[in-house]
């Protein structure tokens, strides 16, 4: 038996449930502009898991999903149209979006891409120019 715990998460009508287990690998902010555009908001809250501990339990067959670019795969709810997660197979995770998994207790810890920002957020957390270097960015920090 394991210990981990499980979070249920839903898209935004309930026809295609996940749970995530265990700890997510990172949680934050990310203000780039396809994070922005995709998600018709200003900031995108992220939780980031390695994909085995992402798994859908209901509504499979209801997924839809759009690849812009080989980087990322957008899911979504072919019902709600409600965004479920974002899988990044180049990094092995899976952005879950932290308002999907509404009792999962995220803490975020750093902002992303934030030089593209529209909301500036002064809290306090380290803010990366674009990304840290193990994933490809500069892993440059900037002032709030
Ligand atoms: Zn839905
Ligand atoms: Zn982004």
């Amino acid at each position: 038996m394991s210990t981990e715990k499980t979070y249920e998460g839903a898209c935004f009508c309930g026809d295609v449930q996940f749970t995530v287990t265990g700890d997510a690998a990172a949680m934050g902010y990310c203000h780039c502009d396809s994070c922005r555009s995709w998600a018709a908001a200003p900031v995108n809250a992220f939780t980031l898991w390695p994909h085995a501990q992402v798994k859908v339990t209901r509504g499979a067959e209801n997924i839809g999903m759009h690849n812009k670019t080989p980087k990322s795969f957008r899911k979504w709810c072919k019902s709600c149209g409600g965004h479920i997660f974002t899988e990044h197979p180049a990094w092995g995770l899976t952005d879950v979006y932290a308002a999907t998994i509404p009792r999962f207790p995220f803490a975020p810890g750093v902002h992303v891409n934030y030089q593209e920002t529209k909301l500036p957020m002064r809290d306090g957390l380290p803010k990366m120019k674009d990304l840290p270097k193990e994933m490809g960015g500069s892993g440059d920090t900037m002032p709030e």
